[in-house]
């Protein structure tokens, strides 16, 4: 391989912006592949690291960079720094930290395309899909931005005579996010920026599969005014997990990710005494009702079971066709074999590779595991070859119906473009299938009846919920409350509930004495409060 080689996986078709960002997430190194660095008290370093792993291309599997596996004396330079920087950082103004979250979020806005391709050459999903990916994590940055609003604290005036209750939000240290390789963008953005706009440090694990497009963000980050030892990154595994959840400065914990990670990293950090907020894995159920638009129905359930090649933990991998809707399947498949499988990076691509040739392998025993355990495999997408990227992980659309609850198709998240359809006579078996499975991430319901979808909406226990809408995901003013087995912790992602994750409460009680007071010379200038 030579470095040419990963250019060429790309520039063909994608032709960036003239950023200053332009290809800074491989910067140009003389030795192939280039080499992930860590970000430790402001600065990009090599790690000194004897253990690397490839990052490989899902559409070719060409390997095009390699991440390191930090150090344990790495690890401990980037706590230190956090740690160190903590007192400085709490104590700047609120104002002055939200003036550096509103350059963040132009500077993420200028170089929404030079992220996104960082993110198509490592995770594969297409280019529109990638920005999609980086426009959802801005969403939370600008939402951070409303930082002098949100952190707030509340007063009860008059207790008894001259006396007054207020309460403060005030950082908790050091805090520490793990992050997935679905969502390069989104899902670290979800927690740095609201950690950090509080007034806590940050120490970030990006997934060691796609770690450029986090370094990406911090480089910017940097740009914005984010002072030295901030923000810190490290790479790794278990390693780098298990330094997290046991370094005493670390206060709090934000993992997203699957759900043997996620309990694991959920016990050892509460045992620790941290705060940690999991959001796991999911399997999604969208109950298409016989009175529901069927062309908008159709629509929304192939594009949310196989976008991002159903590698998002809010996919609709699941549907319930109920009473008469049973007879849309053959249209649904239809819709389905439309979807063009390609590399992320081509024009006109739907469905891109799955992350790794092992994910590969694991979605197609699983389809297999249907067909064995006697479902109807109506569309298979196993064989599908792709022109120009034959040694890519490809999957295309697949669809199997006939599934029953105790199927292992059913019973375990694919994490693949795979649609698995059960069918139900009524609203009410819907709602106990939904109710039965152990996930609560997310769910919709397809009906052209508010009556239905209030039932809906109120009786089945799953956090995050659509109607007519297949992937709700909340926007940042709310939080991601994804419930049941998709989440360990009391307080969610974003939103009030991030706000309230990343802060502890103080509560002052003072009294004042009227008789006491006495009357000082007045000022004559606008007051700057700390600009
Ligand atoms: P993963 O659990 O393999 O990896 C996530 C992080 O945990 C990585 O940084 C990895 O280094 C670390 N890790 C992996 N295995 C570990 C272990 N055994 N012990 C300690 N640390 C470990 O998850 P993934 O494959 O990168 O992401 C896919 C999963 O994430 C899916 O299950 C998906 O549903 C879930 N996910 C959930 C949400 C949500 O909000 N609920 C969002 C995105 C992804």
């Amino acid at each position: 391989l030579t470095a040419g080689n990963a250019d060429q996986a790309l520039t063909p078709v994608i032709q960036g912006p003239n950023s200053p960002y332009q290809r800074a997430w491989y910067p140009i190194l003389p030795e192939y592949p280039p080499q992930v660095k860590l970000f430790i008290d402001g600065r990009f370093v090599e790690s000194k690291s004897s253990e690397w792993l490839d990052i490989h291309n899902p559409a070719t599997n060409e390997v095009v960079a390699r991440v390191p596996k930090a150090t344990q004396e790495e690890m401990l330079a980037a706590v230190d720094s956090c740690s160190r920087t903590f007192r400085s950082w709490s104590e700047t103004s609120i104002l002055a930290r939200q003036q550096i979250f509103l350059r963040y979020q132009q500077l993420i806005k200028d170089n929404i395309k030079e992220l996104a391709k960082s993110i198509t050459l490592e995770q594969g999903k297409t280019l529109a899909d990638a920005e999609g990916d980086v426009f959802r994590g801005l969403q939370v940055v600008e939402h951070t931005c409303s930082i002098t609003s949100l952190m707030l604290g509340e007063t009860l005036p008059s207790l008894t005579k001259d006396m007054d209750t207020h309460t403060y939000r005030l950082p908790i240290g050091v805090c520490a996010g793990i992050t997935p390789f679905n969502f390069p963008a989104m899902i670290p953005l979800w927690m740095f920026p609201m950690g950090m706009v509080c007034g806590n440090t940050y120490l970030l694990k990006p997934s060691e599969r796609v770690p450029s497009c986090a370094m990406l963000l911090a480089k910017m980050l940097q740009d914005a005014g984010a002072p030295d030892g901030t923000l810190n990154v490290i790479h790794g595994q278990h390693a780098a997990v298990n330094f997290i959840c046991d370094h005493p400065a670390i206060k709090a914990i934000s993992f997203v990710g699957s759900n043997q990670a996620g309990e694991y990293i959920y016990e050892r950090g509460c045992k620790n005494g941290k705060r940690v907020q999991s959001n796991m894995g999911a399997k999604n159920h969208g109950v298409v009702m016989p009175d529901a638009n069927k062309e908008n129905t159709l629509n929304q359930l192939v594009g949310a079971a196989f976008g991002a090649a159903g590698q998002r933990c809010m996919a609709l991998s699941t549907a319930i066709l109920v009473g008469e809707a049973r007879s849309w399947l053959p249209e649904l498949v239809e819709r389905a074999k439309m979807l063009r499988v390609n590399a992320g990076d081509q024009p006109g691509a739907d469905v891109g590779p799955l992350i790794s040739p092992q994910a590969k392998q694991r979605v197609c025993s699983l389809i297999q595991s249907g067909v064995d355990e006697g479902a109807k495999l109506l569309l298979d997408g196993r064989a599908v070859k792709v022109k120009g990227y034959e040694n890519g992980n490809f999957v295309g659309p697949t669809i199997i119906s006939g599934v029953t609850p105790e199927m292992k198709c059913y019973t375990e998240e694919i994490f693949g473009p795979v649609l698995v359809v059960l069918e139900a006579d009524t609203l009410d078996d819907a709602i106990s299938l939904v109710n039965n499975n152990p996930y609560g991430n997310g769910t919709a319901i397809f009906t052209t009846n508010g009556a239905t979808a209030r039932k809906y909406t109120h009786e089945v226990d799953v956090g995050q919920v659509g109607v007519n809408v297949p992937i709700p995901v909340p926007l940042p003013m709310f939080s991601f409350t994804g419930s049941r087995g998709s989440f360990r912790g009391d307080t969610n992602f974003y939103g009030k509930q991030g706000i309230q994750f990343y802060t502890q409460i103080k509560t002052v009680t003072t009294q004042w004495k009227a008789e006491d007071a006495t009357v000082k010379s007045p000022a004559v200038t606008m007051p700057t409060m700390g600009r």
